[in-house]
């Protein structure tokens, strides 16, 4: 079984002073955990990432970023490419977010130029995929991720340079979750989907995301084929983050 990975997804929060104050918290608690059983990320904005890289150092917590471009230099303005990220000491991004697909018009195919960007870059991409609400209650919801899937990882992914994100739309932010049945229904069903494009498929991360907090980790955290979990507004505080990472135990 993969080890868990827990990850924070920060989007656009923290300034230097709370968001130093958080990844130092972090960094204290992971580092003298005797033998934690989970992997932790976060994936602070982009501003953060070269300092609180800094902060982190040596604790054994890992550095993401949010996303990046497929071209790695050029005239982009605003862009940052994966040779960058992994250049300040990131070790994954992030990439087809909801909120990137929704606000960014990015599509499948783009998210696949990001993920194989990453991994020339050497780094690990977080793949996100998840249905709408109405595709979930069109009865599509297997559909839309098998295709995710199929459109979104790019050849060459494997289980050292791919993690799975499956985010639902419609829990993202929410409060509310999928049921323990249907999470359980996606995850095998996207293993399945991975090893059409993955050679070691088994093997690879699949995270669950969308409202996962103290209260509900432990129940969606360690269901079979949930490897772990990419956490949003939970993630910013640095106690109910923990309370999520212990409880995937
Ligand atoms: C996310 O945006 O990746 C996410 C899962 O957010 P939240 O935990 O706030 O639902």
């Amino acid at each position: 079984m993969p080890r868990k990975l827990i990850a924070g997804n920060w989007k656009m929060n923290g300034l230097r002073s709370d968001g130093h104050a958080l990844a130092r918290d972090l960094a204290l608690r992971f580092s003298t955990e005797k033998e934690p059983a989970f992997d932790m990320l976060i994936c602070p904005p982009a501003q953060l990432l070269d300092s609180i890289g800094q902060v982190i150092a040596g604790s054994g917590v890992a550095l993401g970023a949010q996303d990046c471009h497929r071209e790695t230099k050029g005239a982009f303005t605003g862009d940052l490419s994966a040779a960058m990220l992994a250049d300040i000491g990131c070790r994954f991004v992030i990439v087809g977010h909801s909120e990137r697909r929704q606000y960014h018009n990015e599509i499948d195919l783009m998210v696949a130029e990001k993920a194989a960007a990453a991994h020339s870059a050497g780094l690990i991409a977080v793949i996100c995929i998840g249905e709408t609400e109405a595709e979930r209650d069109a009865g599509e919801a297997l559909t839309v991720c098998a295709r995710q899937i199929a459109g979104s990882v790019p050849d060459g992914a494997t289980a050292a340079n791919t993690v799975i994100a499956y985010e639902p739309v419609w829990a993202i932010g929410t409060g509310r979750t999928p049921t323990v049945r249907d999470v359980m229904e996606m995850h095998a069903h996207i293993r399945a989907e991975l090893s059409r494009k993955v050679p070691d498929a088994d093997d690879v991360r699949i995270l669950y995301g969308g409202s996962v907090k103290g209260s509900n980790a432990g129940e969606l955290l360690t269901l079979p084929n949930v490897d772990g979990g990419l956490v949003g507004g939970a993630s910013l505080q640095a106690e109910d983050f923990w309370t999520i990472a212990k409880a995937s135990e």
